[in-house]
C-alpha cells in the first residue's frame, strides 16, 4: 500500500505540480508538500450484535501543520485508504490555506459501509477508533470533523471518548457537533450554504443574476447537496435534476425541494421518490443545466464522460469530483469551474468559528456567522479570480496558486528543522 495507489493523490500531485510551476514555486516548498507529514493506520476491532470480532481499517492523515492545527474530516465509506486520505488531506491544507484560516490539513477514515453497522456497532467502532488516533488528535494538535457516512452523532462519540480519556469535557477535539454539546449555529448547513454563495459570486462575476430559469442539477444528496439546494431553491432557482448512490429524481419544470428533502427524511434515500422521473447518475451528470453541482464523491467526471457534460457552469461541492483532465477540457470548452477548495469551504470556515467559539466558551448568532461565512468565501473567491487573471490559467489551478502563495510564505518563514 503506497500514497501514490489511488487515483485520487495521483490528481492532487498532479494539480499540485501545475499550479507549483505556473507561479514558479520554491521547489523545496513543492518538494515537501507532496508528502504528508504524518500517517497513522490503526486497527479498529469491534464487536458485532452476534458476539463475532471484525477488525476494520482506519486512518489519520496529517498533511501539513504549518498554518496551525490540522483541520479535516473523518470518512466512513467502503473506499478508504490511506492513498486517498492522504490526497484529502492535502487538499485541506490547501483549503484552509486558500480561505486564511489559521490550521493545517487533515483527514481521516475507516474502511466501511456504515449502512452495513447497527447504531451500537457503529458506536463501538467510532469510539474505538478515537481512542486508536487520541494520541495525534486534540484542540491544540489536529480537528476532526463530519465527512462522507459521519454526522453530527459520530462528532459527539468522538468528543465524549476523547474526554473520558482525558478525564474532562474536552468540546474542542472536534467540530460539527450537535449544538447541545458545543456545536455552532449554521454547521450543518454550512458547505452547502457556502457552495451557494459561491454560484451567486460567479454569477455577479460572469455579470448575471440567478432568476427562475436558472437551472441546476445536484449530484449528491446528502450534508453538502440538501443545503445547497435548498438554498438555490429559496433564491428561485430551479433544482431540475438530484441524485444519490441509489440514483437520481429528474423534473423538467423543477422538483420542489421541500417534497424531496421530506422524502429523503422518511425513506433514506431518493429512490422511489414518487412526483419526479427516474433517471442514472450518468444521465445527470449529462444534463444540459446552467449549474451542475456535483457533491457526492471524487473522480465523478473524468475522461471517460467529460465529453458529455452540458453545464455551463461547475460547482465542485465534493473534493475532487473532476479529475485535473476534465477540468482542463472543460475549462477550454467554456465551462466556469468553481474549485473544490473554494466551493466547499464553507463547512471549513463555520467549523472553525466552532472551535474558535468553544475555545472561548461564548457563541455567536447565526447572522453573524452566515455574515462572516458569506465575507471570507467572498475575499476567496475574487483572490481566485485575481490569481486566474494574472496567471492566464484555469480557475482550478488559480485557487491552489492563490492557496500555495499563502502557505510558501508561511512555510519559508517558519523554516525547516533542522534546517
Ligand atoms: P454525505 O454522506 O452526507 O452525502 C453524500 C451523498 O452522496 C449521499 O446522498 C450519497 O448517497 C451520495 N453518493 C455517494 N456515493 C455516490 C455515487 N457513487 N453516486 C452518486 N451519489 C453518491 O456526505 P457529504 O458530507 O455531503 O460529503 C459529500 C462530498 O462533499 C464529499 O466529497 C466530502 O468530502 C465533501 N465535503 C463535505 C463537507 C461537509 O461539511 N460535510 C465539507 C467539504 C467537503
Amino acid at each position: 500500500m503506497s500514497l501514490f495507489d489511488s487515483p485520487f493523490f495521483q490528481d492532487a500531485y498532479a494539480q499540485l505540480e501545475s499550479a507549483g510551476g505556473i507561479m514558479k514555486m520554491d521547489p523545496n516548498v513543492l518538494e515537501r508538500l507532496k508528502y504528508p507529514k504524518r500517517a497513522l493506520q490503526v486497527s479498529v476491532p469491534v464487536r458485532l450484535d452476534d458476539g463475532t470480532v471484525k477488525v476494520f481499517e482506519g486512518y489519520r492523515v496529517q498533511h501539513n501543520m504549518t498554518l496551525g492545527p490540522g483541520k479535516g474530516g473523518i470518512r466512513f465509506h467502503p473506499h478508504v485508504s490511506l492513498s486517498e486520505t492522504a490526497a484529502l488531506a492535502m487538499l485541506m491544507t490547501f483549503k484552509n490555506s486558500l480561505v486564511g484560516l489559521p490550521l493545517g490539513g487533515a483527514k481521516g477514515g475507516i474502511k466501511v459501509d456504515p449502512n452495513d453497522l447497527s447504531r451500537a456497532e457503529l458506536q463501538a467502532m467510532t469510539r474505538r477508533y478515537t481512542t486508536e488516533i487520541a494520541m495525534i488528535i486534540g484542540p491544540d494538535k489536529d480537528i476532526p470533523a463530519p465527512d462522507i457516512g459521519t454526522d453530527g452523532q459520530t462528532m459527539a462519540w468522538m468528543m465524549d471518548t476523547y474526554s473520558q480519556l482525558n478525564g474532562y469535557a474536552i468540546p474542542g477535539v472536534v467540530t460539527g457537533k450537535p449544538i447541545a454539546v458545543g456545536g455552532s449555529l449554521g454547521r450543518a448547513e454550512s458547505t452547502g450554504k457556502g457552495l451557494a454563495y459561491c454560484v451567486n459570486f460567479a454569477y455577479a462575476h460572469l455579470g448575471k443574476q440567478i432568476t427562475s430559469s436558472t437551472t441546476v442539477a445536484i449530484h449528491g444528496f446528502g450534508k453538502v447537496g440538501i443545503p445547497a439546494a435548498n438554498d438555490l431553491y429559496a433564491q428561485g432557482a430551479k433544482i431540475v435534476a438530484v441524485s444519490d448512490y441509489t440514483g437520481g429524481i429528474y423534473d423538467k419544470k423543477g422538483l420542489n425541494i421541500h417534497s424531496v428533502v421530506e422524502w429523503v427524511k422518511q425513506n433514506r434515500v431518493l429512490k422511489g421518490y414518487p412526483e419526479a422521473d427516474a433517471i442514472t447518475n450518468e444521465e445527470l451528470l449529462a444534463l444540459d443545466v446552467d449549474v451542475l453541482a456535483p457533491a457526492a464523491i471524487d473522480g465523478v467526471i473524468t475522461k471517460d464522460n467529460m465529453k458529455n457534460v452540458k453545464a455551463r457552469m461547475i460547482a465542485e461541492g465534493a473534493n475532487g469530483p473532476l479529475t485535473k483532465e476534465a477540468v482542463e477540457y472543460l475549462t477550454a470548452k467554456g465551462v466556469f469551474i468553481i474549485p473544490d477548495i473554494l466551493c466547499n469551504a464553507g463547512g471549513v470556515v463555520v467549523s472553525y468559528f466552532e472551535w474558535v467559539q468553544g475555545l472561548q466558551a461564548f457563541f455567536w448568532d447565526l447572522d453573524t456567522i452566515n455574515k462572516k461565512l458569506h465575507d471570507i468565501l467572498k475575499l476567496a473567491f475574487d483572490r481566485v479570480v485575481d490569481t486566474q487573471r494574472k496567471h492566464n490559467c484555469n480557475m482550478k489551478q488559480a485557487a491552489f496558486i492563490a492557496s500555495l502563495d499563502r502557505l510558501q510564505g508561511a512555510m519559508r518563514l517558519r523554516g525547516m528543522w533542522p534546517g
